[in-house]
Protein backbone atom coordinates (compact mmCIF):
# COMPACT_ATOMS: atom_id res chain seq x y z
CA UNK A 1 0.00 0.00 0.00
CA UNK A 2 1.52 3.69 -1.23
CA UNK A 3 3.03 5.55 2.05
CA UNK A 4 3.61 8.98 2.32
CA UNK A 5 5.78 10.87 4.28
CA UNK A 6 4.68 14.83 4.75
CA UNK A 7 7.86 16.74 5.14
CA UNK A 8 7.87 19.89 7.26
CA UNK A 9 10.51 21.20 9.09
CA UNK A 10 12.59 18.00 8.83
CA UNK A 11 13.71 18.61 4.85
CA UNK A 12 16.32 15.63 4.87
CA UNK A 13 16.62 12.23 3.65
CA UNK A 14 19.25 11.10 6.08
CA UNK A 15 18.53 10.07 9.68
CA UNK A 16 14.82 10.94 9.22
CA UNK A 17 12.27 9.19 11.55
CA UNK A 18 9.32 9.57 9.26
CA UNK A 19 10.78 9.03 6.04
CA UNK A 20 12.62 6.13 7.12
CA UNK A 21 8.99 4.92 8.73
CA UNK A 22 7.66 5.34 5.48
CA UNK A 23 10.01 3.54 3.27
CA UNK A 24 9.74 0.62 5.44
CA UNK A 25 6.28 0.02 4.64
CA UNK A 26 5.93 0.43 1.64
CA UNK A 27 6.51 2.31 -1.89
CA UNK A 28 6.68 5.90 -0.79
CA UNK A 29 5.41 9.59 -1.73
CA UNK A 30 6.50 13.24 -0.49
CA UNK A 31 4.16 15.66 0.24
CA UNK A 32 5.37 19.41 0.85
CA UNK A 33 2.52 22.25 1.76
CA UNK A 34 2.87 25.78 0.66
CA UNK A 35 0.96 28.00 3.41
CA UNK A 36 1.87 31.39 2.79
CA UNK A 37 -0.86 33.11 4.85
CA UNK A 38 -0.03 30.31 8.08
CA UNK A 39 3.48 31.19 7.26
CA UNK A 40 2.81 35.41 7.32
CA UNK A 41 0.82 35.05 10.82
CA UNK A 42 3.54 32.98 11.91
CA UNK A 43 5.86 36.24 11.55
CA UNK A 44 8.11 33.66 9.69
CA UNK A 45 10.90 35.71 7.72
CA UNK A 46 11.04 36.18 4.06
CA UNK A 47 14.95 34.77 4.37
CA UNK A 48 13.49 31.46 6.30
CA UNK A 49 11.09 30.90 4.08
CA UNK A 50 13.57 31.21 0.87
CA UNK A 51 15.82 28.89 2.87
CA UNK A 52 12.92 26.91 3.55
CA UNK A 53 12.28 26.46 -0.23
CA UNK A 54 16.15 26.34 -1.54
CA UNK A 55 16.38 23.24 0.70
CA UNK A 56 13.48 21.89 -0.51
CA UNK A 57 14.47 21.78 -3.98
CA UNK A 58 17.96 20.11 -2.31
CA UNK A 59 15.40 17.76 -0.86
CA UNK A 60 13.52 16.98 -4.05
CA UNK A 61 17.22 16.08 -5.97
CA UNK A 62 18.16 13.79 -2.81
CA UNK A 63 14.52 12.08 -3.00
CA UNK A 64 14.82 11.64 -6.51
CA UNK A 65 17.83 9.78 -6.17
CA UNK A 66 15.38 7.27 -3.80
CA UNK A 67 12.88 7.42 -6.28
CA UNK A 68 10.63 8.90 -4.07
CA UNK A 69 8.39 11.95 -6.11
CA UNK A 70 7.49 15.50 -4.12
CA UNK A 71 4.62 16.90 -4.57
CA UNK A 72 4.05 20.21 -3.92
CA UNK A 73 0.59 21.52 -2.84
CA UNK A 74 -0.87 24.76 -1.45
CA UNK A 75 -2.50 24.66 1.75
CA UNK A 76 -2.95 28.92 2.01
CA UNK A 77 -3.06 28.34 6.02
CA UNK A 78 -3.17 25.35 7.53
CA UNK A 79 -7.08 25.19 7.87
CA UNK A 80 -7.03 24.11 4.42
CA UNK A 81 -4.45 21.24 5.44
CA UNK A 82 -7.01 18.32 6.10
CA UNK A 83 -8.96 18.72 2.80
CA UNK A 84 -5.82 19.14 0.47
CA UNK A 85 -4.12 15.96 2.07
CA UNK A 86 -7.57 13.85 2.14
CA UNK A 87 -7.56 14.63 -1.69
CA UNK A 88 -4.31 13.82 -2.44
CA UNK A 89 -4.45 10.65 -0.67
CA UNK A 90 -7.75 9.74 -1.90
CA UNK A 91 -6.50 10.39 -5.14
CA UNK A 92 -3.72 8.13 -5.07
CA UNK A 93 -4.79 5.51 -2.43
CA UNK A 94 -2.96 6.29 0.03
CA UNK A 95 -2.81 4.02 3.32
CA UNK A 96 -0.93 5.49 5.76
CA UNK A 97 0.36 9.81 6.00
CA UNK A 98 3.54 9.72 7.99
CA UNK A 99 4.94 13.14 9.49
CA UNK A 100 7.42 14.02 11.86
CA UNK A 101 6.19 15.97 15.25
CA UNK A 102 5.83 19.41 15.86
CA UNK A 103 5.37 21.01 18.88
CA UNK A 104 3.44 24.34 18.29
CA UNK A 105 -0.01 24.79 19.76
CA UNK A 106 -1.08 25.48 15.92
CA UNK A 107 0.93 22.53 14.41
CA UNK A 108 -0.24 20.31 17.02
CA UNK A 109 -4.24 21.23 16.10
CA UNK A 110 -3.17 21.23 12.34
CA UNK A 111 -2.49 17.93 13.26
CA UNK A 112 -5.36 16.68 15.08
CA UNK A 113 -7.05 17.86 12.45
CA UNK A 114 -5.54 16.14 9.61
CA UNK A 115 -5.31 13.06 11.33
CA UNK A 116 -9.29 13.65 12.04
CA UNK A 117 -9.86 13.90 8.11
CA UNK A 118 -7.85 11.04 7.12
CA UNK A 119 -9.73 8.48 9.67
CA UNK A 120 -12.87 9.07 7.70
CA UNK A 121 -11.04 7.85 5.06
CA UNK A 122 -9.79 5.01 6.56
CA UNK A 123 -6.12 6.34 6.52
CA UNK A 124 -3.87 5.91 8.93
CA UNK A 125 -2.03 9.09 10.08
CA UNK A 126 1.51 8.91 12.17
CA UNK A 127 3.60 10.87 13.68
CA UNK A 128 7.26 10.45 14.68
CA UNK A 129 9.70 11.53 17.65
CA UNK A 130 12.06 13.30 15.87
CA UNK A 131 13.04 17.25 16.03
CA UNK A 132 13.82 15.35 19.67
CA UNK A 133 16.07 12.99 21.89
CA UNK A 134 12.68 12.52 24.14
CA UNK A 135 9.18 12.82 23.64
CA UNK A 136 8.09 15.52 25.30
CA UNK A 137 5.98 13.93 28.52
CA UNK A 138 8.75 11.65 29.07
CA UNK A 139 11.09 14.19 30.92
CA UNK A 140 8.85 14.52 33.83
CA UNK A 141 9.65 15.89 37.54
CA UNK A 142 8.81 12.97 40.26
CA UNK A 143 5.44 14.30 40.67
CA UNK A 144 4.62 14.21 37.29
CA UNK A 145 4.46 17.86 35.88
CA UNK A 146 7.07 19.13 32.73
CA UNK A 147 10.52 20.53 34.80
CA UNK A 148 10.74 24.71 34.85
CA UNK A 149 14.30 24.54 35.66
CA UNK A 150 16.86 23.88 32.61
CA UNK A 151 19.56 22.36 35.48
CA UNK A 152 16.87 19.71 36.51
CA UNK A 153 15.69 18.83 32.90
CA UNK A 154 19.22 18.83 32.13
CA UNK A 155 19.99 16.02 34.81
CA UNK A 156 16.98 13.72 33.96
CA UNK A 157 18.45 13.69 29.99
CA UNK A 158 22.02 12.37 30.80
CA UNK A 159 20.79 9.79 33.06
CA UNK A 160 18.37 9.00 29.64
CA UNK A 161 21.19 9.55 27.86
CA UNK A 162 23.53 7.09 29.50
CA UNK A 163 20.89 4.32 29.38
CA UNK A 164 19.57 4.99 26.13
CA UNK A 165 21.72 6.95 23.60
CA UNK A 166 19.67 7.51 20.54
CA UNK A 167 20.89 6.19 17.16
CA UNK A 168 21.12 7.81 13.59
CA UNK A 169 19.12 5.93 11.19
CA UNK A 170 20.47 3.77 8.54
CA UNK A 171 20.92 5.76 5.15
CA UNK A 172 17.63 5.42 3.06
CA UNK A 173 17.99 2.97 0.35
CA UNK A 174 16.09 3.22 -3.43
CA UNK A 175 12.94 2.00 -4.10
CA UNK A 176 11.52 1.16 -7.26
CA UNK A 177 10.25 4.03 -9.22
CA UNK A 178 6.66 4.63 -9.15
CA UNK A 179 4.48 6.46 -12.06
CA UNK A 180 3.89 9.52 -9.91
CA UNK A 181 6.35 12.34 -11.40
CA UNK A 182 7.38 15.13 -8.99
CA UNK A 183 6.46 18.71 -9.11
CA UNK A 184 8.55 21.40 -9.40
CA UNK A 185 9.47 23.48 -6.41
CA UNK A 186 8.75 27.28 -6.84
CA UNK A 187 11.77 29.51 -6.47
CA UNK A 188 9.43 32.45 -4.83
CA UNK A 189 6.66 32.43 -2.71
CA UNK A 190 4.21 35.30 -3.05
CA UNK A 191 4.42 38.16 0.08
CA UNK A 192 8.11 36.54 1.04
CA UNK A 193 10.79 39.20 -1.09
CA UNK A 194 13.97 37.16 -1.88
CA UNK A 195 16.69 37.75 0.26
CA UNK A 196 20.46 39.18 -0.95
CA UNK A 197 22.43 37.14 -2.99
CA UNK A 198 24.63 37.75 -0.38
CA UNK A 199 22.60 37.01 2.48
CA UNK A 200 22.20 33.50 0.42
CA UNK A 201 25.52 33.20 0.19
CA UNK A 202 26.21 32.18 3.64
CA UNK A 203 23.59 29.73 4.02
CA UNK A 204 24.13 27.76 1.36
CA UNK A 205 21.08 24.71 1.07
CA UNK A 206 21.50 21.19 1.70
CA UNK A 207 22.34 18.23 4.02
CA UNK A 208 25.99 18.05 2.59
CA UNK A 209 26.83 21.70 3.52
CA UNK A 210 24.80 21.15 7.42
CA UNK A 211 26.91 17.88 7.50
CA UNK A 212 30.02 19.79 6.17
CA UNK A 213 29.17 22.54 8.82
CA UNK A 214 28.53 19.94 11.81
CA UNK A 215 32.71 17.51 10.85
CA UNK A 216 34.29 21.39 10.33
CA UNK A 217 32.32 22.78 13.91
CA UNK A 218 33.48 18.94 15.92
CA UNK A 219 37.19 18.80 13.84
CA UNK A 220 38.19 22.61 14.09
CA UNK A 221 35.97 24.67 16.94
CA UNK A 222 33.95 22.35 19.37
CA UNK A 223 37.50 21.42 21.60
CA UNK A 224 37.84 25.26 22.21
CA UNK A 225 33.73 26.32 22.30
CA UNK A 226 33.60 26.67 25.54
CA UNK A 227 36.16 29.48 25.66
CA UNK A 228 34.90 31.22 22.52
CA UNK A 229 31.39 31.23 22.27
CA UNK A 230 30.68 34.49 23.71
CA UNK A 231 32.91 36.29 21.31
CA UNK A 232 31.09 37.26 18.34
CA UNK A 233 33.88 38.41 16.42
CA UNK A 234 35.32 34.36 16.94
CA UNK A 235 34.06 31.68 14.58
CA UNK A 236 33.27 30.10 17.99
CA UNK A 237 29.86 28.92 17.79
CA UNK A 238 28.78 26.28 15.07
CA UNK A 239 26.12 28.32 13.11
CA UNK A 240 23.72 25.69 12.56
CA UNK A 241 20.84 26.90 13.86
CA UNK A 242 18.92 27.67 10.50
CA UNK A 243 19.58 23.95 9.39
CA UNK A 244 18.27 22.61 13.05
CA UNK A 245 15.33 24.67 12.60
CA UNK A 246 14.57 23.89 9.32
CA UNK A 247 15.65 19.78 9.92
CA UNK A 248 18.43 19.61 7.04
CA UNK A 249 20.01 18.17 10.22
CA UNK A 250 18.88 16.36 13.09
CA UNK A 251 19.81 16.86 16.43
CA UNK A 252 20.91 13.23 16.78
CA UNK A 253 23.26 13.49 14.14
CA UNK A 254 24.78 16.47 15.85
CA UNK A 255 24.82 14.91 18.99
CA UNK A 256 26.43 11.88 17.37
CA UNK A 257 29.37 14.22 15.80
CA UNK A 258 29.76 15.71 19.29
CA UNK A 259 30.27 12.26 20.94
CA UNK A 260 32.96 11.32 18.40
CA UNK A 261 34.96 14.32 19.30
CA UNK A 262 34.84 13.22 22.51
CA UNK A 263 35.21 9.44 23.09
CA UNK A 264 31.97 9.31 23.20
CA UNK A 265 31.61 10.93 26.50
CA UNK A 266 28.54 13.72 27.02
CA UNK A 267 29.06 14.82 30.85
CA UNK A 268 32.33 14.66 30.73
CA UNK A 269 35.66 14.96 29.05
CA UNK A 270 36.28 17.91 26.78
CA UNK A 271 34.96 20.89 28.46
CA UNK A 272 33.91 21.85 25.04
CA UNK A 273 31.84 19.29 23.59
CA UNK A 274 29.86 19.08 27.17
CA UNK A 275 29.26 22.60 26.60
CA UNK A 276 27.77 22.09 23.04
CA UNK A 277 25.75 19.12 24.15
CA UNK A 278 24.48 21.38 26.74
CA UNK A 279 23.06 24.15 24.19
CA UNK A 280 21.53 20.89 22.02
CA UNK A 281 19.90 20.00 25.51
CA UNK A 282 18.48 24.06 25.89
CA UNK A 283 16.79 23.79 22.72
CA UNK A 284 15.23 20.54 24.06
CA UNK A 285 14.10 21.79 27.23
CA UNK A 286 12.43 24.57 25.33
CA UNK A 287 10.73 22.53 23.07
CA UNK A 288 9.24 20.69 25.96
CA UNK A 289 8.13 23.50 27.51
CA UNK A 290 6.38 24.56 24.80
CA UNK A 291 4.37 21.32 25.17
CA UNK A 292 3.93 21.44 28.61
CA UNK A 293 2.91 25.07 28.81
CA UNK A 294 1.20 26.23 25.85
CA UNK A 295 0.41 29.45 26.62
CA UNK A 296 4.13 30.28 26.05
CA UNK A 297 2.98 29.81 22.18
CA UNK A 298 0.00 32.16 22.67
CA UNK A 299 1.84 35.42 23.58
CA UNK A 300 1.41 34.68 27.41
CA UNK A 301 4.24 35.17 29.84
CA UNK A 302 5.30 32.02 31.61
CA UNK A 303 5.09 33.80 34.64
CA UNK A 304 1.95 34.50 34.82
CA UNK A 305 2.84 37.60 37.77
CA UNK A 306 4.95 39.69 35.11
CA UNK A 307 1.61 40.16 32.69
CA UNK A 308 0.58 43.06 34.67
CA UNK A 309 4.25 44.59 34.26
CA UNK A 310 3.62 48.12 33.02
CA UNK A 311 5.52 47.84 29.67
CA UNK A 312 6.46 51.38 28.36
CA UNK A 313 4.62 51.86 24.94
CA UNK A 314 8.23 53.87 22.71
CA UNK A 315 7.63 53.29 19.04
CA UNK A 316 10.13 56.08 18.19
CA UNK A 317 13.18 53.93 20.57
CA UNK A 318 11.78 50.36 19.19
CA UNK A 319 12.34 51.50 15.71
CA UNK A 320 15.81 53.11 16.66
CA UNK A 321 16.82 49.62 17.68
CA UNK A 322 15.16 47.60 15.05
CA UNK A 323 17.31 49.87 12.54
CA UNK A 324 20.27 49.58 14.67
CA UNK A 325 20.64 53.18 15.22
CA UNK A 326 20.22 53.54 19.26
CA UNK A 327 23.85 54.79 19.70
CA UNK A 328 24.95 52.45 21.73
CA UNK A 329 27.80 50.49 19.58
CA UNK A 330 27.81 47.20 20.62
CA UNK A 331 23.63 47.00 20.10
CA UNK A 332 23.67 48.59 16.69
CA UNK A 333 26.25 46.51 15.52
CA UNK A 334 24.60 43.68 16.78
CA UNK A 335 20.93 44.52 14.80
CA UNK A 336 22.91 45.12 11.76
CA UNK A 337 24.14 41.90 11.68
CA UNK A 338 20.50 40.33 12.44
CA UNK A 339 19.44 42.54 9.42
CA UNK A 340 22.20 41.92 6.87
CA UNK A 341 22.22 38.20 8.01
CA UNK A 342 19.56 36.60 9.30
CA UNK A 343 20.89 35.60 12.60
CA UNK A 344 22.57 37.19 15.22
CA UNK A 345 25.36 35.84 17.96
CA UNK A 346 23.41 34.07 21.24
CA UNK A 347 25.65 36.51 23.59
CA UNK A 348 23.99 39.30 21.34
CA UNK A 349 20.89 38.16 21.17
CA UNK A 350 20.57 38.05 25.23
CA UNK A 351 22.53 41.94 25.25
CA UNK A 352 19.55 43.18 22.45
CA UNK A 353 16.99 41.64 24.52
CA UNK A 354 17.72 42.64 27.74
CA UNK A 355 17.98 46.16 26.20
CA UNK A 356 14.82 46.70 24.80
CA UNK A 357 13.33 44.52 27.39
CA UNK A 358 14.65 46.23 30.46
CA UNK A 359 16.19 49.74 29.59
CA UNK A 360 13.72 50.68 26.94
CA UNK A 361 11.28 48.70 29.24
CA UNK A 362 9.25 47.65 26.02
CA UNK A 363 7.13 44.75 25.82
CA UNK A 364 9.28 41.26 25.45
CA UNK A 365 6.87 40.45 22.82
CA UNK A 366 7.62 43.47 20.36
CA UNK A 367 11.66 41.57 20.49
CA UNK A 368 10.24 38.48 19.82
CA UNK A 369 8.32 39.40 16.58
CA UNK A 370 10.93 41.96 15.44
CA UNK A 371 13.31 38.63 15.71
CA UNK A 372 11.08 35.74 14.16
CA UNK A 373 10.19 38.34 10.87
CA UNK A 374 14.09 38.57 10.45
CA UNK A 375 15.80 35.16 11.53
CA UNK A 376 16.70 32.88 9.52
CA UNK A 377 16.56 29.85 12.40
CA UNK A 378 13.75 31.58 13.61
CA UNK A 379 11.96 28.80 15.84
CA UNK A 380 9.49 29.76 18.25
CA UNK A 381 10.08 27.49 21.65
CA UNK A 382 13.73 29.09 21.34
CA UNK A 383 12.96 32.53 20.61
CA UNK A 384 9.98 32.66 22.73
CA UNK A 385 12.44 31.02 25.52
CA UNK A 386 15.34 33.50 24.88
CA UNK A 387 13.22 36.64 25.05
CA UNK A 388 11.27 35.46 28.33
CA UNK A 389 14.81 34.37 29.73
CA UNK A 390 16.07 37.96 28.74
CA UNK A 391 12.86 39.69 30.26
CA UNK A 392 12.18 37.72 33.72
CA UNK A 393 9.27 36.70 32.36
CA UNK A 394 9.96 33.14 31.97
CA UNK A 395 10.81 29.67 32.98
CA UNK A 396 14.58 29.78 35.15
CA UNK A 397 14.25 33.46 33.56
CA UNK A 398 17.58 35.63 34.92
CA UNK A 399 16.52 37.50 37.91
CA UNK A 400 15.02 40.36 37.15
CA UNK A 401 17.26 42.70 38.56
CA UNK A 402 20.34 41.15 36.76
CA UNK A 403 20.16 43.50 33.72
CA UNK A 404 23.06 43.51 31.78
CA UNK A 405 24.93 46.75 31.41
CA UNK A 406 25.55 46.88 27.14
CA UNK A 407 28.80 48.55 27.79
CA UNK A 408 30.71 46.27 30.24
CA UNK A 409 28.88 43.76 27.63
CA UNK A 410 30.65 45.27 24.81
CA UNK A 411 34.21 45.81 26.56
CA UNK A 412 34.07 42.50 28.01
CA UNK A 413 33.16 40.50 24.64
CA UNK A 414 34.37 42.59 22.09
CA UNK A 415 37.12 43.71 23.94
CA UNK A 416 39.15 44.99 20.90
CA UNK A 417 35.83 46.35 19.01
CA UNK A 418 35.99 44.02 16.31
CA UNK A 419 32.75 43.16 16.02
CA UNK A 420 31.53 46.96 16.46
CA UNK A 421 34.24 47.47 13.54
CA UNK A 422 32.59 45.51 11.06
CA UNK A 423 29.12 46.27 11.37
CA UNK A 424 29.91 50.17 11.89
CA UNK A 425 31.86 51.26 9.28
CA UNK A 426 31.31 54.84 10.86
CA UNK A 427 33.13 53.82 13.88
CA UNK A 428 36.18 52.03 12.00
CA UNK A 429 38.57 54.93 13.13
CA UNK A 430 37.95 54.99 16.67
CA UNK A 431 40.50 53.12 19.21
CA UNK A 432 39.19 50.06 21.47
CA UNK A 433 38.88 52.14 24.98
CA UNK A 434 36.62 54.22 22.75
CA UNK A 435 34.42 52.08 20.29
CA UNK A 436 32.59 51.24 23.01
CA UNK A 437 30.84 54.50 23.97
CA UNK A 438 31.71 57.23 21.66
CA UNK A 439 28.99 59.36 23.79
CA UNK A 440 31.80 59.39 26.67
CA UNK A 441 34.25 61.40 24.35
CA UNK A 442 32.18 64.30 24.94
CA UNK A 443 31.22 65.07 21.12
CA UNK A 444 35.25 65.47 20.02
CA UNK A 445 34.66 62.20 17.84
CA UNK A 446 33.66 64.32 14.93
CA UNK A 447 31.14 61.22 13.64
CA UNK A 448 28.12 63.18 12.11
CA UNK A 449 25.94 59.94 10.96
CA UNK A 450 26.37 58.34 14.70
CA UNK A 451 23.73 58.68 17.05
CA UNK A 452 23.44 60.18 20.77
CA UNK A 453 22.43 57.08 23.45
CA UNK A 454 18.57 57.05 22.98
CA UNK A 455 18.88 56.30 26.62
CA UNK A 456 20.91 56.99 29.71
CA UNK A 457 21.69 53.09 31.07
CA UNK A 458 21.62 54.06 34.87
CA UNK A 459 18.17 55.85 34.89
CA UNK A 460 17.13 53.37 32.53
CA UNK A 461 17.94 50.29 34.87
CA UNK A 462 16.67 51.91 37.84
CA UNK A 463 12.87 52.57 36.22
CA UNK A 464 13.20 48.70 35.32
CA UNK A 465 14.26 48.39 38.66
CA UNK A 466 11.28 49.99 39.99
CA UNK A 467 8.66 48.81 37.07
CA UNK A 468 9.30 45.41 38.63
CA UNK A 469 9.63 46.04 42.23
CA UNK A 470 5.80 47.16 41.65
CA UNK A 471 4.29 44.37 40.65
CA UNK A 472 3.12 42.16 43.84
CA UNK A 473 4.97 39.50 43.51
CA UNK A 474 8.46 41.17 43.60
CA UNK A 475 7.11 43.87 46.00
CA UNK A 476 10.20 44.33 48.68
CA UNK A 477 12.04 42.08 47.06
CA UNK A 478 15.49 44.05 46.85
CA UNK A 479 19.03 43.26 44.31
CA UNK A 480 21.72 41.28 45.61
C1 LIG B 1 16.46 36.46 22.59
C2 LIG B 1 16.90 35.15 21.97
C3 LIG B 1 16.26 34.65 20.84
C4 LIG B 1 16.66 33.43 20.26
N1 LIG B 1 15.99 32.97 19.15
C5 LIG B 1 16.34 31.77 18.62
C6 LIG B 1 15.64 31.25 17.49
O1 LIG B 1 14.67 31.83 17.00
N2 LIG B 1 16.08 30.07 16.95
C7 LIG B 1 17.14 29.38 17.49
O2 LIG B 1 17.50 28.32 16.96
N3 LIG B 1 17.79 29.83 18.57
C8 LIG B 1 17.44 31.01 19.14
N4 LIG B 1 18.12 31.48 20.23
C9 LIG B 1 19.17 30.64 20.83
C10 LIG B 1 20.60 30.88 20.30
O3 LIG B 1 20.90 32.25 20.31
C11 LIG B 1 20.83 30.33 18.90
O4 LIG B 1 20.39 28.99 18.83
C12 LIG B 1 22.32 30.35 18.53
O5 LIG B 1 22.82 31.66 18.58
C13 LIG B 1 22.50 29.77 17.15
O6 LIG B 1 23.84 29.81 16.76
P1 LIG B 1 24.67 28.48 16.58
O7 LIG B 1 23.96 27.53 15.68
O8 LIG B 1 26.06 28.87 16.16
O9 LIG B 1 24.68 27.89 18.05
P2 LIG B 1 25.64 26.91 18.86
O10 LIG B 1 26.21 27.68 19.98
O11 LIG B 1 26.59 26.20 17.97
O12 LIG B 1 24.61 25.87 19.50
C14 LIG B 1 24.21 24.66 18.83
C15 LIG B 1 22.72 24.60 18.68
O13 LIG B 1 22.10 24.51 19.96
C16 LIG B 1 20.85 25.20 19.94
N5 LIG B 1 20.91 26.30 20.91
C17 LIG B 1 22.00 27.00 21.28
N6 LIG B 1 21.68 27.89 22.25
C18 LIG B 1 20.36 27.75 22.46
C19 LIG B 1 19.45 28.39 23.35
N7 LIG B 1 19.83 29.33 24.21
N8 LIG B 1 18.16 28.02 23.29
C20 LIG B 1 17.74 27.06 22.45
N9 LIG B 1 18.57 26.43 21.60
C21 LIG B 1 19.86 26.76 21.61
C22 LIG B 1 20.66 25.75 18.53
O14 LIG B 1 19.89 24.84 17.79
C23 LIG B 1 22.09 25.81 18.01
O15 LIG B 1 22.19 25.72 16.61
C24 LIG B 1 17.73 32.70 20.83
C25 LIG B 1 18.37 33.21 21.97
C26 LIG B 1 17.97 34.42 22.54
C27 LIG B 1 18.68 34.93 23.75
Amino acid sequence: MLQMIWFRTDLRVQDNSALAAAMGSGPTVALYLISPAQWLAHDDAPSKVDFWLRNLKNLADELGKLNVPLLVRHADDWSAAPQVIAELCQQLQTSTVHANEEYGVHESRRDQAVSEALDELGITFTSHLDQLFFKPGSVLTQSGTYFKVYSQFRKVCYQRLHSALPTVLAPPKAQAQLAISSDAVPEQVSGFATPSETLRQLWPAGEAEARRRIDDFAAEHIDFYQSTRDFPAKPGTSQLSAYLAAGVISPRQCLHAALSANQGEFDSGNPGVVTWINELLWREFYKHILVGYPRVSMHRAFRAETEALAWRNAPIELKAWQEGRTGLPIIDAAMRQLLATGWMHNRLRMVVAMFVTKNLLIDWREGERFFMRHLIDGDLAANNGGWQWSSSTGTDSAPYFRIFNPLSQSQKFDPDGRFIRQWLPELVGLNKSNIHNPAAMGGLFGIADYPAPIVDLSKSRSRALAAFKSLPHFAGTEAP
